[in-house]
């Protein structure tokens, strides 16, 4: 098992990664295949995370958190998802989508009463963008919230939408004014569960990511008053643009540990296992894929944190996130494909977890943006940059 390079972690960083390791070693691997089954996690995994200060590390010492800086949740990240990359997707949500909009853009009274409980651990969050028809397009949902008097009156449904089955809060994204595709006229609303009119469905069956539950979310005449907008109203599709550079950055850190704990499971096993009387490890084309691995891990871990820095100093890093989010993504997926041939009949079978990492992989090739919405915005970022000069 690697550590990131020295030079790239403070000393405090690296003292934090290993309370995170020792953490997810012991407390999350023995409950995984538990996870895995029912399709959800212990709510007191959250509680155990909140106390360790594990969920709130980068916020503001005022709503719990410890003011360090956003490498500290790309630890946490990497580290859980070497171990469990569905609990990864569900803290995420949780996380960097919910607690951080609401950092960014809650009122006092929605810090203290939403984001301080989700640090804690005591409470779940979620945020729906996604509807049934499509997800690349966000611009164009359809769900829509009209004004009644000091209140609004939401309708809709989201689809896919990671803790929605069991969320305390989801944030949902509405049209309250102008034409699909325009970025203004978008207006973020807190919806608590309880709320009349809200619904969540039965949690989807997935191809991977099993711990995480998934789910549908359904709005029928929701009637939410103007407290629970979240920052300004009709700036939600701006915020959402806004955010989504740091979401990818923080991503990589996702698949840099699931490609991570495809490495050392199958280093392992290369070094023990004999075939032809000699240990596989010893066959160059087994040496090829590991070699392959650890290019992938070393080039995304480093792009990473040059990125986290970037983000920390308030560089804007479109073009550069997509970079990352795509090719550390198809890294993960060749990872774990590597790592599942490598172990032969054993990598197909649900005794090592080669076999969860393969499906679980995947998922980020998807989420936060396909890799074709990568590429284009890749390209036209690129494009832009040389117009310019
Ligand atoms: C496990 C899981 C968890 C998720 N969690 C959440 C969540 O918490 N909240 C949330 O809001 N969403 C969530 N999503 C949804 C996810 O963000 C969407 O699935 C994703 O954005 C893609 O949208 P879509 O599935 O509608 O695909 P579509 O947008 O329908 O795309 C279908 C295909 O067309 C391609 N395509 C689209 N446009 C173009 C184009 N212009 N040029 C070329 N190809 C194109 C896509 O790349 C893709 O291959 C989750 C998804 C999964 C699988």
């Amino acid at each position: 098992m690697s550590t990131p390079i020295a030079s790239l972690l403070s000393p405090e960083e690296i003292e934090f990664q290993r309370t995170v390791r020792r953490f997810m070693e012991t407390e999350v691997a023995p409950l995984t295949p538990e996870m895995e089954t029912k399709g959800v996690f212990p709510r007191s995994l959250f509680r155990s995370m909140g106390e360790l200060g594990l969920l709130s590390s980068f916020f503001p010492e005022a709503y719990g958190g410890a003011g360090a800086p956003l490498t500290t949740r790309a630890i946490v990240s990497e580290e859980m998802a070497r171990i469990n990359a569905g609990l990864d997707i569900s803290v995420f949500a949780d996380i960097v989508l919910f607690a951080r909009a609401l950092n960014a853009h809650g009122t006092e009274e929605q810090k203290q009463k939403y984001l301080v409980p989700v640090l804690r651990g005591e409470k779940i969050g979620s945020m729906a963008i996604t509807e049934p028809k499509g997800g690349s397009d966000a611009l164009s949902a359809r769900t829509s919230a009209r004004k009644d008097g000091d209140h609004y009156i939401i309708n809709g449904s989201k689809t896919f939408i990671t803790n929605a089955p069991i969320a305390d809060f989801i944030l949902v994204i509405a049209r309250t004014s102008g034409e699909p595709r325009r970025i203004d006229g978008g207006t973020w609303f807190i919806v608590e569960r309880g709320t009349p009119g809200l619904e969540t469905g039965q949690p989807l069956q997935k191809m991977g990511m099993k711990s995480s539950p998934t789910g549908e979310v359904f709005l029928t005449d929701v009637r939410v008053s103007a407290a629970q907008v979240l920052g300004e109203a009709e700036r939600g599709f701006h915020y959402l643009m806004e955010s989504l550079d740091t979401e990818r950055v923080l991503e990589g850190a996702s698949t840099i540990g699931i490609a991570q704990g495809c490495l050392d499971a199958a280093a392992a096993y290369a070094q023990e296992r004999q075939v032809f009387g000699r240990k596989i490890a010893e066959y160059q084309l087994i040496q090829e894929k590991i070699a392959a691995m650890a290019v992938g891990i070393e080039m995304s871990r480093t792009m990473l944190y040059r990125l986290l820095h970037a983000v920390g100093r308030g560089e804007k890093v479109t073009r550069e996130a997509a970079i990352l989010k795509l090719y550390s993504s198809q890294m993960a997926v060749q990872a774990s494909n590597d790592a599942v041939q490598i172990f032969g009949g054993y990598g197909y079978m649900e005794e090592y977890p080669v076999a969860r990492l393969y499906r679980d992989a995947k998922h980020h090739e998807i989420g936060a943006g396909t890799s074709e919405i990568m590429k284009i915005i890749i390209a036209r970022e690129t494009l832009k940059a040389r117009n310019a000069h």
